[in-house]
């Protein structure tokens, strides 16, 4: 059966970078892979593409007074690195419309014309910041998610808004496969990161050591798989994913009392 999963988590905290790596990485295992970028910066399958950036959905959808019969697949999914497919939604035009709108009709393309999303063995859905509102739990609430994922550091804001994303994953009863920790050199980081998972009860998957090799790659428009596959870091990337193929006993998260997470963080 097919795996869809969603990567959450606060903005700039690593969502793109790690589901990409990790889309890489299940695409070179052989696993058919589609990802499925939801964030109006359209930037998270762009070190899968060599750093070119694609059409995005909401930018076809425009084009054609927004009609979407006439839409086919190869005008908004891509090949790249591994034979992941890549599509980007985009976003509404700034200052009008809504972000949350533009993933249902990017939805509907996709469910209407890539026979690809129907055959894929991993759906990975990066989806923007915080389930800030209905919107960005559409993939959700359309019922193409199976399990989240929720990436964060051991400062306070990513766990104040990782643990935001865990309300709104137990309001929509969607649950959480795991935590992801993408180091931002915190104090202690490991431990409070570890912390949170155990209150959540839920495992702490990967500790992503923040690393130049990451940066790097993603200035060559690559994913660390592709360009620098002997590397610590890939092996990191190589270990989450085959962790998210696992069948694990998934639970629907119960958030923290605000002052039980602020605890947390005091070591
Ligand atoms: P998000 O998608 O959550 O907004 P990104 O994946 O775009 O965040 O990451 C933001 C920035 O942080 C990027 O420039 C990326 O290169 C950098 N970054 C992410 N993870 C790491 C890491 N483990 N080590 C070093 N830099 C990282
Ligand atoms: Fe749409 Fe959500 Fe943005 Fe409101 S906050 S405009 S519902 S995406
Ligand atoms: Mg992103």
């Amino acid at each position: 059966s097919q795996k869809q999963l969603a990567v959450y988590g606060k903005g700039g905290i690593g969502k793109s970078t790690t589901a990409s790596n990790m889309a890489a990485a299940l695409g070179e295992m052989g696993k058919k892979v589609m990802l499925i970028g939801c964030d109006p910066k359209s930037d998270s399958s762009i070190t899968l593409l060599g750093g070119r950036r694609i059409p995005t959905i909401m930018d076809t959808v425009r084009e054609r007074k927004n009609k979407i019969d006439g839409i086919k697949e190869e005008d908004v999914v891509f090949e790249g690195f591994g034979g992941v497919r890549c599509t980007e939604v985009g976003g509404p035009e700034p200052g009008i419309g809504c972000a949350g709108r533009g993933i249902i009709v990017a939805v509907d393309v996709l469910m209407k014309n890539s026979t690809f999303m129907k055959e894929a063995d991993v759906l990975i859905f990066d989806v923007p910041g915080d389930i800030v509102c209905g919107g960005f739990a559409v993939p959700i609430t359309k019922k193409m998610v199976s399990e989240a994922y929720i990436i964060t550091s051991g400062e306070y804001m990513p766990l104040y808004a990782a643990n935001n994303i865990c309300r709104g994953l137990n309001t929509l009863r969607t649950p959480l496969g795991g935590i992801i920790c993408n180091e931002r050199e915190a104090a202690d980081e490991k431990e409070i990161v570890g912390r949170f998972a155990d209150a959540l009860g839920v495992p702490l998957l990967s500790y992503i050591p923040r690393s130049r090799i990451v940066q790097q790659c993603e200035r060559e428009g690559k994913t660390v798989i592709e360009a620098s596959p002997d590397s610590g870091t890939a092996s990191i990337y190589r270990g989450l994913a085959a962790k998210v193929l696992m069948e694990k006993d998934n639970k629907v998260p119960e958030a923290l009392e605000d002052a039980y997470l602020r605890e947390l963080t005091l070591l």
